[in-house]
């Protein structure tokens, strides 16, 4: 197994509520920069049980486990092991070497071109179906858990700390935690929900704030009734892109599966009559 003492330890890159992340290097193998995302153990977390470990697993790690087995996703980021101790769960992940927040990077851009925001979503979807297909609901994702990597563009899905398994059975609402502003309307009606069409309604507002450099909605009231503001520079097809992936009802959102088949992903194509 691995341990702490195995790295050498270097600059703090990210804080949250409950742990820090720092950039790290394999002593060993002495170029190998990794990610360690500290997390501190507290009464409420949540544990899971998982094929092939007798003790119950902290969710984040259990779900990072169901991203693990080959073939991986490029959108995702690596997860290669963890370590335990009395206080917490050390997450060793792939480091996103210059890279920025898709926050951060929407700050610090004037404006991104429809044909960036078209890269930036078919990797972002990526990532999402990959979740989807490995029984994976995400359950946080926000433009502060998305890795942009400069200047390729290159997009990766980070912190699973929310994440729930997908089973036969809808989700519960009150098990959703992720950020209000991105919590789906069918959420707030404090439904059984789907973990599909709730990815979808995310797709929709990642591109929102893609294109528009802020949020769709700010509060419950616009998510549940409100309308969206739309920039008088997007296309027909994104604003229709848009308005399919945020339907109130889940049920006539656009299908995950049909989101990449959108007019807006295939500009050369003919548009039909
Ligand atoms: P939290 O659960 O506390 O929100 P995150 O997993 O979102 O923790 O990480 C916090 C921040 O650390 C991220 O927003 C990002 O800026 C940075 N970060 C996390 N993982 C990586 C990584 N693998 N490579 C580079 N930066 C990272
Ligand atoms: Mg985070
Ligand atoms: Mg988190």
């Amino acid at each position: 197994g691995y341990d702490l003492c195995d790295f050498e330890v270097g600059d703090l890159i990210g804080e949250g509520a409950f742990g820090q992340v720092f950039v790290a290097s394999h002593k060993r193998s002495k170029r190998v920069k990794v990610a360690l995302k500290c997390i501190m153990k507290l009464k409420q977390d949540r544990y899971l049980n998982i094929d092939g470990h007798s003790k119950p697993v902290l969710a984040e790690v259990a779900m990072m486990l169901k991203l693990k087995n080959a073939p991986q996703c490029p959108n995702i980021i690596r997860f290669h092991n963890w370590i335990e101790n009395k206080k917490n769960v050390i997450l060793i992940l792939e480091y996103a070497e210059s890279c920025k927040t898709l926050y951060q990077y929407l700050r610090d851009t004037f404006e991104v071109e429809e044909n960036q925001a078209r890269r930036l979503m078919r990797q972002f979807i990526r990532a999402v179906k990959f979740c989807a297909e490995r029984g994976v609901f995400h359950g946080d994702i926000h433009s502060a858990n998305i890795l942009v990597t400069q200047p390729q563009l290159e997009l990766k899905l980070i912190d699973f700390g929310c994440a729930q398994p997908i089973t036969h059975k809808p989700l519960k609402s009150n098990q959703y935690r992720g950020a209000g502003q991105y919590t789906p309307p069918e959420v707030l009606r404090r439904r059984a929900f789907h973990a599909y069409p709730a990815y979808v309604w995310t797709i929709g507002l990642v591109l929102y704030e893609i294109m528009h450099r802020r949020l769709a909605f700010y509060n419950r009231q616009s998510i549940m009734f409100g309308s969206i503001k739309i920039h008088s520079r997007l296309s027909r097809d994104c604003l229709n892109l848009i308005s399919q992936c945020f339907i109130r009802n889940p049920v006539n959102r656009l299908q995950l599966h049909l989101v990449e088949e959108h007019q807006w992903f295939n500009p050369t194509s003919p548009n039909p009559v």
